[in-house]
């Protein structure tokens, strides 16, 4: 990718603002467009995932169409957790921050919490938005390599959401510092553990029990530990978030989310296959009728 980097060395510079405030100018400006990121993630997630849906279904392969195997319903399956889970994580982000951008330092508690959820929402959407369009390249199979096809375009875009705007190292240091010296994981858990409580299923106590054990071993470390275990926690706490709102949004958006928070916590919090009530629903893991053109 054509990039560069520019020097002004000697060029005349108007102060657009207060001296003192430049670093928070530059933190707000981040945080939109970590923001960004994210919804960059999670659109070339769900473009290479609407991919593979078509691919699956017009492609045949040892005498069946690809849907029909029991594989490519799997990768099908994680395709849906997914992008599903990932977009609600980045409107929920957004929608925090919404309420907020307009604050001045000194910042509110809500502020605190929505620059938290940022953290939260850019790493782990950029790990999502980098894993689906790897997989929906694999799909394609061969084809997903070749640049006649978008696929291998929609990855090669992904990867750059890991780095820009902060590696998820950097995520994980701004998140532990959200956390020590702003307390921004109490309203994380007032805002999370009620939905996973109203979800009531086992996964649900489970990512619970999880999240909670996060943050107490966090708690527990000094400053060089916590760094060490902080990537780890970012993605613990962001899966924790996804699963809940996944069964918070079963509420307006129908059952499929429940059984995708439940996958998701399958998954992601207890590391576990996704299990195979999902290889015959179809709600699962093709959400939406494709056309076939001719
Ligand atoms: C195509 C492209 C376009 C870009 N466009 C812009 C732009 O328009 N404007 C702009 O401002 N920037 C831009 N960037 C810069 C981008 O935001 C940075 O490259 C990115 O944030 C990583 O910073 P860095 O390159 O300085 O990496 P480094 O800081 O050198 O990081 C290298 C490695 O060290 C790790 N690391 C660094 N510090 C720590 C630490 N304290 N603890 C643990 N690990 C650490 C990082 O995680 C990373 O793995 C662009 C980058 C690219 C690739």
């Amino acid at each position: 990718m054509p990039s560069g980097e520019v020097e002004f060395d000697g060029a005349q510079a108007f102060l657009i603002g207060e001296a003192a405030l430049g670093i928070y100018y530059t933190l707000e400006n981040l945080t939109v467009s970590r923001l960004a990121n994210a919804a960059g993630a999670m659109g070339l997630a769900r473009k290479a995932h609407l991919e593979a849906l078509y691919r699956a279904q017009a492609r045949s392969a040892f005498g069946k169409p690809l849907v029909d195997h029991p594989l490519v319903r799997y990768d099908l399956t994680d395709l849906a957790v997914r992008t599903a889970a990932g977009s609600a994580l980045l409107f929920h982000a957004v929608e925090w921050f919404d309420r907020v951008w307009h604050e001045t330092p000194p910042y509110s508690d809500r502020y605190h919490y929505a620059r938290f959820l940022s953290h939260l929402t850019k790493n782990r959407t950029a790990e999502h938005g980098t894993a689906a369009t790897q997989l929906a390249m694999e799909i394609f199979g061969g084809l997903g390599f070749l640049d006649d096809f978008g696929i291998a375009r929609l990855h090669r875009e992904a990867l750059v959401t890991l780095i820009w705007e902060g590696t998820s190292n950097i995520q994980a240091l701004d998140m532990l510092e959200a956390i020590r010296k702003k307390n921004a994981h109490e309203d994380f858990l007032d805002e999370v553990l009620p939905m996973l409580q109203r979800a009531g299923t086992p996964e649900a106590d489970r990512t619970r029990q999880r999240l909670q054990e996060t943050l107490k071993q966090l708690a527990s470390l000094d400053a060089d530990d916590a760094q060490w275990f902080s990537k780890d926690a970012l993605t613990t706490l962001a899966d924790a978030a996804q699963v809940a709102l996944l069964y918070d949004l079963a509420q307006q958006a129908g059952e499929r989310y429940a059984k995708l928070a439940t996958l998701y916590a399958r998954r992601f919090i207890e590391h576990e296959s996704y299990p195979d009530w999902a290889l015959d629903d179809r709600e699962v893991w093709w959400p939406i009728e494709i056309e076939m053109s001719a």
